[in-house]
Parts: structure tokens; C-alpha cells; sequence
């Protein structure tokens, strides 16, 4: 049996990986769930929200699916998210955003999947005040990690049957950085000639995403972009409740939802475990258990075109209802 760890998280949290396990297991997958509390909650008994048992059972077991947890503003605590993917060089941002069934969108055509390096550029944490009216960040790019997000982006593609790989930066602004983040890529691509090459200004990128995202396959950034482009893309196919996403390094892997905790409406019954389920079908994927990720996904599906959706899609039912509605058509 395979053993993951679970980060339950806090506030929605255990409502939603509750959920997800349950679905898991009522689709025959056994696991055996390594569960881990980390967050604002464990502060007090651990002195950190991030202890070394949590970072310890990912490294033993290389995957983890994890709910959202929250670091407390202003308490002098590094983000457990930013803190697991630099302690694990989780450096892959992946974010698949495709339409899901009977959840109403501008548009019913995208298919698009975001890779963001998660490392460096603006993100890389190097800044400095020069004096009271004039600070400075310092936008980092390597060939290293550009190279190793090209080649992840089109191995993604290769495997998973795309057929472009779209290549994103303000290059001709930024000429050395943005630069070698390009170079990087065109060197990359040359070992994969059955793959499209593309190349797009951010700007640009933008405005063809809200006006015509249907053109689009896989996107690769650099962290800022990124960050930005993944949120645009997540409210094409319907926001929060539903954009799954996931952490990837060479030796670990954390599946999570792009949404946080939502401390408004924790216990309530009607948080939507879709985002976390669907992060879960990827994780399943990724361990190679491609027939429970696939049926898990229909029987989702099935549940969201017979309208049982919680209330942030614009329905009634309650996680409760809407998670027994999957199992039931698993
Ligand atoms: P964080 O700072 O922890 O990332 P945030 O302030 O960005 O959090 P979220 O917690 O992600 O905000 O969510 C914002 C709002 O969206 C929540 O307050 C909640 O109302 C709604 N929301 C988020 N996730 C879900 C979900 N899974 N189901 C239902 N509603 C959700």
C-alpha cells in the first residue's frame, strides 16, 4: 500500500481533505494516509507552523497532498507554503485550468496548464532599502532553472499528449534576464521537435487570454508572471473553488489547491472540495494510478452536470451532499 503524506491544514482544511479521502477511498484506492498538522495551530505546542516532522514525512514518502494552511501576518513566521517548496526545491508551479462541466464561464473551451518557476525572478527574496524613499529587488534568472522549467513544461507535454509549449516573458524589455529565460527555452525546445514551439510577450499574452484563451496549450513563466497569469487563468474556468494545483521537484512532489484556507466559512459545510480533489486526481496521475485518477474525475464530473454544487458555484448542496453525490457515481 502506498503511503502519502496528508497535510490537512486549518481552517476549510479538514473539512475538504476529509472529503477527498473519503472519495479516494471509496474508489478502492488503499492508501495509507501519513497525516501531518502544520499552520497556524501547531504554533503554540511546536513553536513553529512548519515543524521538521512535516518536511521529514514528505521526504519519506515524496508525495504529499496537502489542504490550505495558514501562516499567521506578522508574527515573524516564514509562509509554510513558500517554506516547503524552497526546504524540497519543489521548483514547478503546475497549474492545468480546463473548463469543468456545467460550471458557467465566459468561455467553454479552455485547456490550458501554466508551469511557473517557483524559485527565482522577482520572487527570489533579494531586496534592499537604498535609503527612505528608494527600494530595490533584485529580478534573478539562471539558465540552470530556466532550463530545467523548459524541459519540465515539455516533458509535461510530451506526456500528457499537448502539443505546444508557449514560452512567456517581456524579453524585449528585459533583454538579459527575460533573455535567458527565452534562450533557455529555444534550447530546450530543439530536443523536442514534435512538440510546437511559441513564444508570447506577457502584455500580449494578457489580452488574447480574455479574449480568446482557447489558443492556448501549455503556458511556461518565470515566477512573477506566473504567479499573475495562473490567478487569470483560474477565473476563466470559475475561480477559487476549483483551481487545483501542485508543487513538483526532481525528488518531491506536493499537490495542493490554489485557494487558502477561507477562515469565513470553516465549519459551515459549505466549502467546495472540488479544487483539492481535482489536485488529488493530478497526484494520483503522478503515482501512476491513472484509472482511479480517471474514474474519481467522471464521477466529479457526473456529480457537477446533475447541478449538485455547493454554493460558491451558484448551488445548494453542502460538502457533505456534494461528496457523497461523487462517491455515489464512482
Ligand atoms: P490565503 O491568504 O490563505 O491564500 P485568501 O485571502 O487568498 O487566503 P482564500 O482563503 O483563498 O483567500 O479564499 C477567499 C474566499 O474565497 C474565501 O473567503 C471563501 O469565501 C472563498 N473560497 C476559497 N476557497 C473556497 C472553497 N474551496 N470553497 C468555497 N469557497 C471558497
Amino acid at each position: 500500500m502506498k503511503t502519502i503524506t496528508l497535510i490537512n491544514g486549518d481552517g476549510i482544511g479538514p473539512e475538504i481533505s476529509d472529503a477527498v479521502v473519503k472519495i479516494i477511498d471509496a474508489a478502492g484506492l488503499k492508501i495509507n494516509w501519513d497525516v501531518q498538522t502544520a499552520g497556524a495551530d501547531v504554533i503554540g505546542a511546536e513553536g513553529t507552523p512548519l515543524p521538521d516532522r512535516v518536511v521529514d514525512s514528505i521526504k519519506r514518502n515524496k508525495v504529499a497532498l496537502k489542504a490550505p494552511v495558514t501562516t499567521p501576518i506578522g508574527k515573524g513566521f516564514r509562509s509554510v507554503n513558500v517554506q516547503l517548496r524552497k526546504t524540497l526545491d519543489l521548483y514547478a508551479n503546475l497549474r492545468p485550468c480546463k473548463n469543468l462541466p456545467n460550471i458557467e464561464t465566459k468561455f467553454n473551451d479552455v485547456d490550458i496548464v501554466v508551469v511557473r518557476e517557483n524559485t527565482e525572478d522577482l520572487y527570489a527574496g533579494i531586496e534592499r532599502q537604498i535609503d527612505s524613499d528608494t527600494a530595490e529587488s533584485i529580478k534573478l534568472i539562471t539558465r540552470c532553472a530556466s532550463e530545467r522549467i523548459a524541459k519540465f513544461a515539455f516533458e509535461y507535454a510530451v506526456k500528457n499528449n499537448r502539443k505546444e509549449v508557449c514560452v512567456v516573458t517581456k524579453a524585449n524589455i528585459m533583454k538579459l534576464s527575460d533573455g535567458l529565460f527565452l534562450d533557455s527555452y529555444r534550447k530546450v525546445a530543439e530536443n523536442y521537435p514534435q512538440i510546437h514551439n511559441r513564444e508570447i510577450l506577457v502584455d500580449n499574452l494578457c489580452m488574447q487570454l480574455v479574449q480568446n484563451p482557447s489558443q492556448f496549450d501549455v503556458l511556461v513563466l518565470p515566477n512573477l508572471y506566473g504567479d499573475i497569469v495562473s490567478d487569470l487563468c483560474a477565473g476563466l474556468i470559475g475561480g477559487l473553488g476549483v483551481a487545483q494545483g501542485a508543487n513538483i521537484g526532481v525528488d518531491y512532489a506536493v499537490f495542493e489547491p490554489v485557494h487558502g484556507s477561507a477562515p469565513d466559512i470553516k465549519g459551515k459545510n459549505i466549502a467546495n472540495p472540488t479544487a483539492l480533489l481535482l489536485s488529488a486526481v493530478e497526484m494520483l496521475k503522478y503515482i501512476g494510478e491513472n484509472k482511479y485518477a480517471e474514474n474519481i474525475e467522471s464521477a466529479l464530473f457526473k456529480t457537477l452536470q446533475l447541478g449538485v454544487k455547493t454554493p460558491d458555484l451558484g448551488g445548494n448542496a453542502t460538502t457533505e451532499e456534494f461528496t457523497n453525490s461523487i462517491i455515489k457515481h464512482l
